[in-house]
């Protein structure tokens, strides 16, 4: 009798029919925000910035984890990401930093989220509003030097002789933020930290805060009441040209489409832009730039199979990566297997170095659709 087909017993794993696999350590961001929190405590609080979906990493599971953490106060950027992060943390103090543009006073009281106020027009929109519904809380941007937000030094001479336009409202934060903080030894960093001084000093008193995850290794005279890191949390080294004292949070891998053998001087992939030097074999991955592994690291960059590197060779495609496999045992090359482009080896921050632009980008980028797995306790 034949035996009836039956279907596997077992879930399939998370991502099974993915092309790539996006796993992030929720523990690692947690630790990560720790390692800040403990490095600035108790002088400072320790926030953690989730704008852009927490760095792209999925903010619905990423801001539940860093307020499991201790995590009390989150920034974003837009009033759309402070309404989603209300609804998934519903004590949290949140903040949006580019300000009252972004919407209505009254959308931003409804969600109980505070403005970063960036000029003197949203703080006396602000002032108004709050007149007449008790003390609301906002937060002040001053410029300092990014010149991209925030009172200039002409708007915060004016609120120096005249601080009336912050009465009536909570002033729970004043802040800045530093231009050039992962070159420690840049002039611009005492620049800024003097002219931020000098605007404390000329407003009411208030909470302040000046550095993200760069800044708070500059010292503790960067750090005041709060720092407001982001990248650092996600594994991003603060520190770059050092060792990274963070831990690494990501692990990708893509899946391996098919295996073929090339012949010495033949071309890979568009613009028949790479040629093979020697005969060898190629391995054609399922992630490409729609999932966020960037273009711009075609021919740079390396996979890795078992430990072993396989160099991206060829312009990567839409959907597809290609990859060197000559020296990799063909046993562990194998259609329906994984190549890994991240792991602890290999970094968001290598990844940023083959494409030409810093962690940040490579973070964001990724995730579009690469199947995110959440993992949490021992993997
Ligand atoms: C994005 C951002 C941060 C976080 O910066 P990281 O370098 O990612 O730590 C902090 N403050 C402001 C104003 C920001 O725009």
């Amino acid at each position: 009798m034949p035996t009836p087909e039956r279907p596997p017993r077992a879930r399939p794993r998370a991502g099974a029919k993915a092309g790539a696999i996006l796993d992030i350590d929720l523990d690692a961001i947690a630790s990560n925000w720790t390692l800040l929190h403990e490095r600035v405590t108790p002088a400072a609080r320790c926030a953690a910035v989730v704008k852009a979906d927490a760095y792209g990493l999925g903010i619905s599971e990423v801001a539940p984890a860093l307020a499991r953490a201790g995590c009390k106060t989150f920034f974003v950027a837009t009033l759309d990401e402070g309404l989603e992060l209300r609804a998934l943390l519903p004590r949290a103090q949140i903040a949006v930093l580019d300000g009252l543009v972004m919407g209505a006073p009254a959308d931003f009281a409804k969600g109980g989220l505070m403005p970063v106020l960036n000029d003197l027009g949203q703080v006396s929109a602000w002032q108004t509003y709050a007149a007449r519904r008790g003390k609301l809380p906002a937060m002040l941007q001053i410029d300092t030097g990014m010149r991209r937000l925030g009172l200039s030094p002409k708007e915060l001479r004016a609120l120096a002789r005249d601080p009336s336009p912050l009465d009536g409202f909570n002033l729970a934060m004043i802040l800045s933020h530093l231009a050039c903080a992962s070159e420690p030894a840049h002039p611009m960093n005492l620049e800024q930290l003097e002219l931020f001084r000098a605007a404390l000093r000329a407003l009411p008193r208030a909470p302040a805060s000046l550095s993200a995850s760069s800044g708070i290794f500059l010292g503790s005279d960067f750090c005041h009441d709060l720092v407001r890191p982001g990248a650092a949390i996600y594994g991003v080294n603060p520190l770059p040209g050092r060792p990274n004292p963070m831990k690494q949070v990501l692990h990708l891998k893509a899946k391996i489409l098919q295996v073929r053998d090339v012949d010495r001087g033949e071309s890979v992939g568009y613009g028949a832009a790479q040629h093979m030097e020697r005969a060898g074999r190629i391995a054609t991955l399922a992630m490409g730039y729609a999932d966020g592994w960037l273009r711009s690291s075609s021919h740079r960059g390396t996979a890795r199979i078992g430990g072993k590197p396989a160099p991206v060779i060829g312009r990567i495609s839409m959907d597809l990566i290609t990859i060197d496999v000559t020296g990799i045992d063909p046993a562990a090359v194998q259609p329906g297997t994984y190549a890994d482009l991240l792991d602890e080896r290999y970094g968001v921050d290598d990844a940023a170095h083959a494409a030409d632009t810093i962690g940040y980008e490579v973070l964001t980028a990724l995730g579009r659709r690469c199947v995110r797995v959440y993992r949490r306790g021992n993997r």
